[in-house]
């Protein structure tokens, strides 16, 4: 019974990660026609060398590799939302890692032989864009390991006006009910 249970689960894994590659293939770079100019024109050369190019940056060289801000990392080339800060770990491989994405939709993957290694390439799904490669010796729970270029990725910092916001209405409050003890 616990190895039918086991082989079940093993089948619905491979099914579902068949899925994500045939999706991947399917709806890889729809959403944004740019022409090879026009990305030239809009990135920088390390990022169009990454993001167009399926390139790697030098290990350890990334600006995003040891950012450590509360905020949602996006694909450098077209803005979809790709990972969470609180999904980013220090792998130690010298790019930036996340155990996994909350942004799964706009995340392609696929099989990747180019250097005489079968890997799993990860790409925005929306431009296209090459972002690094997923590896299955990542941290529990997930056990995966998004190795993403750092030069492929932006970051928006979490609504730092809310909570400015929400500061200067604590300060308010507390003057307020200040003068109030001063009244008494
Ligand atoms: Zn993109």
């Amino acid at each position: 019974m616990k190895t039918a249970v086991t082989i079940c689960s093993l089948a619905m894994l491979v099914s579902c990660r068949q899925t994500v590659v045939e999706n991947a293939e399917k709806t890889m770079g729809t959403n944004v026609e740019k022409t090879d100019a026009e990305w030239k024109a809009q990135l920088t050369p390390m990022q169009y060398r990454v993001l167009r190019k399926a390139g790697t940056e030098r290990a350890g060289t990334g600006a995003l590799l040891h950012n450590k801000q509360a905020g949602t990392y996006t694909c450098a080339g077209c803005g979809a939302e790709l990972f969470a800060s609180g999904e980013k770990y220090e792998s130690g491989c010298g790019w930036p890692s996340f155990y996994q994405t909350s942004h799964a939709s706009n995340i392609a993957e696929r099989v990747d032989s180019s250097v005489g290694m079968r890997r799993t390439e990860v790409l925005c799904s929306n431009c296209g864009g090459h972002l690094g490669h997923v590896f299955e010796d990542g941290p529990q729970p997930t056990g995966q390991r998004y190795c993403i270029n750092s030069a492929s990725l932006g970051f928006k910092e979490e609504d730092r006006i809310s909570r400015q916001a929400q500061r200067s209405e604590l300060r308010a409050r507390r003057r307020a009910s200040g003068q109030g003890a001063h009244r008494e």
